[in-house]
């Protein structure tokens, strides 16, 4: 893979839920971001074209397991459960969950979740966090369907905490610094976790984009691609 012709590179079809900044998000009408870029540099080295849509969190694993979808980009933790229906790539980055909350909600740790009105998107490592603290059919949790909504109830008091990624919730409020949105991380509660991409169980496609993405570390494209959307 990765020399032939434009014209002759195949086409995979690529899952997300673009409200998740800076990793996916619309722009302009299209799907862009830090996973897009690192997805489109992969694609490339390995010889492919990626066809990247909006299908949301729960269609896109949907996708993937009917096959319709050949790959799932949407900064996805890797994790045992996961891995019993879908493959992983080697991880692409690291993350752990962060809690974001309206000022004066006077959140210090994880443990001041208890008790408070709690906002995740469903089926996210975030809910499993805030699980891990609250327990697990807690009815102070609520779930969304899309990062977004979540940071929706968030603003609107809905809830007055939400639980979700680091670089995610620290991106909203870089973009929305007006909003009285405060950020709190919690070491001792959230363990890290890394990002891969998600494929079919038994994809045919794993094995290049893992030689891919270590193209793209030992080359520079990946260190690249990282100090656009984060800086440094
Ligand atoms: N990393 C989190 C997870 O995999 C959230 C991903 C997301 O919301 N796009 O559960």
């Amino acid at each position: 893979a990765g020399k032939e012709k434009a014209e002759d590179k195949k086409v995979l079809q690529v899952g997300t839920e673009a409200t998740f900044a800076p990793f996916e998000f619309m722009d302009k009408g299209k799907v862009s971001g830090f996973d897009v870029d690192l997805l489109n540099a992969a694609a490339e080295e390995a010889g492919y074209t990626v066809n990247i849509e909006n299908t949301g969190w729960d269609a896109m694993f949907a996708g993937l397991q009917s096959k319709q979808l050949d790959i799932g980009m949407a900064g996805v933790t890797i994790n045992d459960k996961r891995k019993k229906s879908y493959d992983f790539s080697v991880p692409y980055f690291e993350s752990t969950s962060m809690i974001a909350f309206k000022e004066g909600a006077n959140i210090q740790s994880a443990q001041d979740l208890k008790g408070k009105k709690i906002g995740v998107q469903n089926g996210t490592t975030g809910q499993f966090a805030a699980e891990g603290v609250v327990g697990k059919n807690s009815s102070s949790i609520s779930k969304y369907e899309t990062a977004a909504l979540m940071f929706q109830a968030l603003q609107s008091g809905d809830v007055e905490t939400a639980v979700t990624d680091i670089a995610v919730a620290l991106e909203y409020v870089k973009n929305n610094p007006k909003s009285g949105i405060k950020t709190v991380g919690d070491d001792k509660e959230f363990k890290p976790e890394y990002y891969g991409i998600v494929f079919p169980k038994g994809s045919e496609y794993k094995k290049d984009f893992d030689q891919a993405l270590n193209e793209l570390y030992d080359n520079g494209k990946y260190a690249e691609i990282y100090k656009k959307w984060f800086g440094k």
